[in-house]
């Protein structure tokens, strides 16, 4: 690639790399800085228990609050952290932020059922995850009940064997499973009966394009599949009435989205609960 644009093997100098590098660099420090100044934040966003009507669950998502740059999404920061090793402390503020905010509401007298946090394949990769889980539901006092580890279908298949354990490990423990994004992954679905899962989540897209014809198909056979395998499935991304209509006539039963709640910071959640 070096020789790419260049003669006799000569490469030329291309500012646009150089200025990625930098600005890679630049934020690698920023995020550094981050974590020890406390500028993560986690926001919620509801989950819809249709049967019952009410907010059974959330979902934890980051967002950093630079202190000159205002509110970054995790889209922007997430992928840099996973290639630098820092979503691994990361992830585990994460994980501890998220029961600590669980037993917060709870002394409130809000019980939220449970919370979602998402976990990067780096981070659940690492040998002491289980033991990164359970002393974060020990120092929170909580138990394991009220968490759920969100995990992608490519994280789950990428290295089967390790999942495995660790979903077992997890399951002892009584800690949930849901797969994120599921539906855009992978073809094969068979490796889903050999796993101890409790929920998938239906990808957004699929819940956007649910007019077309395809989307709806696979919509149905996801939620098809799902209860046939005694899991649960909630539907993410969901903004719209009809979206909410074609689902709950195909038995989905629960739901996020913009049409129920925004992710909102922790004191505003409150109020849903
Ligand atoms: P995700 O886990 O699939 O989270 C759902 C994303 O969809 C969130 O974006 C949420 O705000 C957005 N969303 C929810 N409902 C709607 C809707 O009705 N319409 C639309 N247009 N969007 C909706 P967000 O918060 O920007 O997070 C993006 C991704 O960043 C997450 O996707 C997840 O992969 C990652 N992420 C977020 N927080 C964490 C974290 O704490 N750890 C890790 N490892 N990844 C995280
Ligand atoms: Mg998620
Ligand atoms: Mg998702
Ligand atoms: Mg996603």
């Amino acid at each position: 690639r070096a020789k790419e644009g260049g003669r006799n093997g000569i490469s030329f100098y291309r500012p646009s790399m150089q200025e990625a590098a930098d600005k890679r660099l630049t934020m690698e420090k920023e995020m550094r800085k981050a974590l020890q100044d406390g500028q993560f934040v986690l926001y919620y966003q509801p989950q819809v228990d249709m049967q019952n009507k009410r907010v059974a669950s959330a979902e934890a998502l980051i967002r950093w609050l630079h202190p000159e740059k205002g509110m970054i999404s995790p889209l922007d920061f997430i992928p840099l952290a996973e290639d630098t090793q820092l979503i691994q402390p990361i992830g585990a503020w994460v994980l501890r932020e998220a029961c600590r905010q669980i037993k917060a509401w709870d002394r409130l007298g809000h019980r939220i059922d449970h919370v979602a946090v998402n976990v990067s394949s780096r981070q659940f990769r690492q040998s002491s995850f289980v033991q990164q889980v359970r002393l974060a539901l020990l120092d929170a006092g909580i138990g394991a009940e009220r968490l759920v580890i969100e995990l992608t279908e490519g994280c789950v298949i990428e290295d089967i064997d390790d999942t495995i354990a660790k979903m077992h490990a997890l399951q002892v423990m009584g800690v949930r499973i849901s797969i994120d994004d599921f539906g855009i992954g992978y073809s094969s679905l068979s490796y889903l009966k050999s796993l101890p899962l409790s929920q998938l989540k239906i990808d957004q897209s699929f819940v956007r394009h649910i007019d077309d014809p395809n989307a709806a198909v696979i919509v149905e056979t996801i939620i098809m599949m799902a209860k046939s395998l005694g899991l649960n499935v909630i539907a993410e991304g969901v903004e719209t009435q009809a979206q909410i209509d074609f689902l709950s006539a195909k038995r989905c039963l629960f739901f996020q989205g913009f049409y129920f709640g925004k992710p909102v910071a922790s004191h505003e959640f409150v109020f849903r609960l």
